[in-house]
C-alpha cells in the first residue's frame, strides 16, 4: 500500500480498504456517491465509495492536473514575481498559464523539469482547506495573485478550496493525488501564448505544456509516438515533396498546390468522379457566390453566417458559399420530379469558403478554401435507409482502399438548429435504423449534429492510431421544407423528399495532409505524383534512357527523368528522397538487352525484366490501387 507521509487520516483510503477494495497502492481518488473525491475525505457511514485506479481515464486526468500544480510550484520557486492562473489536465497532459516578466522559452523547460521532480522526490502531500471566498480573497491579494482573486469573485460561491503541496498554495476544487511523490512519468513539451479567458483584449500569458502518464513506459511510448509523428509532419512532408505550400502574402488558410500536389488532387478527384459515376451519381456544379437573400432563405444567414464571407455586387449582397446545398436544391426543383425519378443522386466536388479563427489553421488540416467531395441525395422517406445504407457502403469500399479503419458517432441536434422537433427526432431515428439494420456499432455524440439535421460521423484511424473526422451523413428534412422541394407519388400527390447530404473524403485538402501523414510520404504507386523514375549511369546511357521514358509516358505511367551527368548514387539519394515507388536504372545491360532493372525506394533491388514485362507489372498494381 501507499506510504504516505500525510498526517490527515486518509480515511476514503481506509474505508475502501475495509471493503477489500485490491491494488490500493494504484489508487489517487475515490468516487463517493458517484462524485470524485480525495482519497483524505471522510466519507460518513452509508456512502457508496469506488476506489479510481492511477491508470483509469479519470485516474490520469486527476494525475495530469495534479502536475500542473507541481509545475506551478516548480515555476514559482524558479521565477520570483510570476502569477498563476488556471491549469487544467487535457488529452495526454496538462498545461498552466503563466503571467511573467518574460515569455517562458523552450530552454527554460529543463530547468523547470529538474525542479519538478525535487518536489515530486520530496513527496508533498496535496492538503485541502476550505475557506470562506472573502478569506481567500485576501489570501491571494497578499501574495499579489490578482488572477486568483478575479476567479474567486466571478465564482461568486460562499466557500472555496485551497489545495496546498510544499510551498504552494493554489485555488482548486480537486480532487488530487494523495502526494507529489505520485507523479511518477511526466515531460514539459512546449510553450505558447495564450489571453487570459481566451480574450484578446486580456493580457496575454505564457503557457508551458506537459505529458504525463501513470508509469514511464506509457510516457516512453507515447514520446515515441509524438516523435514519429514528427517524422511524418504533412507540412514539413509537404515542402520535401513539392506538393504544396502556404505564404502570409496570399492569406491564413489558402494552400497553394505545386505540380506534385495538384496532380496528386487530380488523381484523388478522378478517382471520386469514377466511383460516383458507378454508384449512380450525376455530376453537377453550382457558382461560387449565391445572393444573401437565399441564404437567408436557407437558414444559413442565420445559423452559420459568422462562418462566411459576403461581398457585393450592383449594390445587391452575395454570401460566398460555404456548403453546396442550395445550387442542388435549386437543380432538383427545375423540374417537376415524379417517385419514379427518385432517388436523386447530385455530385458536386465543390470548394468551399469558411472563416475560421486563425488560431486554429494549420497545413492542410485546418484551411479557409478547401475542396469538398459533396453530394446530396433526394429521395422518398422509404428510399432513406437504403441510400444510407448505400452511403455507409461507399464510405467502407473507400477506406478500405486507402487503408483506414474508423469509428462511427450519430451526433444530435446542437442547440443552434433549424426545424421542427419531429423533423429532428424522424431524421435522427432513420439513422439510428440504418445504424442497426446494418449491425454497425456507434456512440452518440450528443448535441453536435449540423444546424439543419443529425449525422453520422465517421472517424478515421491512421497509422499511428490518431483520430480524424472525414465523412459525415447527415439526414435532413428541413431544408427540403425552405426549399419547397416536392415530388409526385403514386397517389398522384405532392410529397417531401427527404435530403441526405454526404461527403466521403471530406474536405480534400484536409484528407491529403492525413494520407502524407498516414503514409509518411511514400503514397502507394496508384495514387504517387511521380511513380517511377528512370536514371542513367553514365551519359551512352541516355539514348535508351529517353526510349523508356516515353514508353511509360505512353502507357500512362507518371514518370520522370534524370539523365544528369552526376553519380548514380547521388541520383538515387534524391529519389528516395522523393519517395518514388519505382527506380529504373539504365545502365549498359539495360541498354544492350532491351530491358530494366527496378528499384524500390526502400532500397530493394527487383531482378531484370523486360520493359514490357515491366510496364504490364505497373499497370496492374495501379489497377488494383496498391
Ligand atoms: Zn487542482
Ligand atoms: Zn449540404
Amino acid at each position: 500500500m501507499a506510504t504516505s507521509t500525510i498526517d490527515q487520516p486518509l480515511a476514503g483510503l481506509e474505508a475502501l480498504r475495509k471493503a477489500g477494495v485490491k491494488g490500493l497502492d494504484r489508487v489517487v481518488a475515490v468516487r463517493v456517491n458517484g462524485e470524485l473525491c480525495d482519497i483524505s475525505f471522510v466519507p460518513d457511514g452509508d456512502a457508496k465509495l469506488e476506489p479510481v485506479y492511477v491508470d483509469s481515464d479519470e485516474g490520469l486526468e486527476i494525475l495530469r492536473h495534479s502536475a500542473s500544480h507541481v509545475m506551478a510550484m516548480a515555476v514559482k520557486e524558479l521565477f520570483p514575481g510570476v502569477k498563476v492562473t488556471i491549469g487544467p489536465a487535457i488529452e495526454n497532459g496538462f498545461y498552466y498559464d503563466f503571467d511573467y516578466e518574460r515569455p517562458f522559452r523552450e530552454d527554460d523547460l529543463p530547468r523547470i523539469e529538474e525542479k519538478m521532480h525535487e518536489i515530486v522526490k520530496a513527496d508533498y502531500p496535496f492538503i485541502r482547506k476550505e475557506m470562506s471566498s472573502r478569506e481567500a480573497v485576501e489570501f491571494f491579494e497578499a501574495r499579489s495573485e490578482r488572477y486568483k482573486v478575479e476567479l474567486i469573485e466571478d465564482l461568486g460561491v460562499e466557500r472555496v478550496s485551497l489545495y496546498t503541496e510544499g510551498s504552494f498554495t493554489d485555488l482548486c476544487r480537486g480532487p488530487h493525488v494523495p502526494s507529489t511523490g505520485r507523479i511518477k512519468a511526466f515531460h514539459l513539451t512546449k510553450v505558447a501564448g495564450a489571453y487570459w479567458r481566451g480574450d484578446e483584449k486580456r493580457p496575454m500569458l505564457s503557457r508551458i505544456y506537459g505529458v504525463a502518464f501513470h508509469d514511464s513506459k506509457a510516457l516512453k511510448e507515447y514520446l515515441r509516438r509524438l516523435e514519429e509523428a514528427k517524422k511524418r509532419d504533412h507540412v514539413r512532408l509537404g515542402a520535401q515533396l513539392g506538393l504544396f505550400s502556404t505564404h502570409e502574402e496570399i492569406g491564413a488558410g489558402m494552400v497553394v498546390w505545386h505540380p506534385k500536389g495538384a496532380l496528386l488532387r487530380h488523381v484523388i478527384e478522378e478517382f471520386e468522379i469514377r466511383e460516383h459515376l458507378r454508384r449512380g451519381y450525376e455530376i453537377v456544379k453550382g457558382p461560387q457566390i449565391l445572393k444573401t437573400e437565399l441564404w437567408k432563405r436557407s437558414g444559413h444567414f442565420e445559423n452559420y453566417r459568422e462562418n462566411m464571407y459576403f461581398t457585393e455586387i450592383d449594390n445587391q449582397s452575395y454570401g460566398i458559399k460555404p456548403m453546396n446545398c442550395l445550387s442542388h436544391m435549386l437543380i432538383y426543383n427545375s423540374a417537376l420530379r415524379s417517385y419514379r425519378d427518385l432517388p436523386k443522386r447530385y455530385f458536386e466536388l465543390g470548394l468551399v469558403h469558411r472563416h475560421e479563427r486563425s488560431g486554429v489553421l494549420h497545413g492542410l488540416l485546418r484551411v479557409r478554401e478547401f475542396t469538398q467531395d459533396d453530394a446530396h441525395i433526394l429521395c422518398t422517406p422509404e428510399q432513406l435507409d437504403q441510400e444510407i445504407k448505400g452511403v455507409l457502403d461507399f464510405v467502407k469500399d473507400v477506406m478500405g482502399i486507402f487503408g483506414f479503419e474508423y469509428d462511427l458517432e450519430i451526433s444530435t441536434r446542437p442547440e443552434k438548429s433549424i426545424g421542427s422537433d419531429d423533423d429532428w427526432d424522424r431524421a435522427t431515428k432513420a439513422l439510428i435504423k440504418a445504424m442497426e439494420d446494418n449491425r454497425l456499432p456507434y456512440q452518440i455524440n450528443e448535441g453536435d449534429g449540423a444546424f439543419y439535421g443529425p449525422k453520422i460521423d465517421v472517424k478515421l484511424k491512421d497509422a499511428l492510431e490518431r483520430k480524424w473526422q472525414c465523412a459525415t451523413i447527415q439526414c435532413d428534412f428541413t431544408l427540403p421544407e425552405r426549399f419547397n422541394l416536392f415530388y409526385i407519388d403514386k397517389d398522384g400527390q405532392k410529397h417531401r423528399p427527404a435530403m441526405i447530404h454526404r461527403v466521403i473524403l471530406g474536405a480534400l485538402e484536409r484528407f491529403v495532409g492525413i494520407l502524407i501523414e498516414h503514409y509518411e510520404g511514400a503514397f502507394p504507386t496508384w495514387l504517387a505524383p511521380v511513380q517511377a523514375i528512370v536514371l542513367t549511369v553514365t551519359d551512352r546511357n541516355i539514348p535508351y534512357g529517353e526510349k523508356v521514358l516515353r514508353s511509360l509516358q505512353d502507357a500512362e505511367i507518371r514518370v520522370q527523368a534524370d539523365f544528369r551527368n552526376e553519380k548514380l548514387g547521388l541520383k538515387v539519394r534524391e529519389a528516395q528522397l522523393q519517395k518514388i515507388p519505382y527506380m529504373i536504372i539504365i545502365g549498359d545491360r539495360e541498354s544492350q538487352e532491351e530491358g530494366v532493372t527496378p528499384r524500390l525506394r526502400s532500397g530493394q533491388n527487383l531482378p531484370f525484366v523486360q520493359l514490357k514485362e515491366f510496364i504490364d507489372q505497373i499497370q496492374e498494381e495501379i489497377r488494383q490501387r496498391r
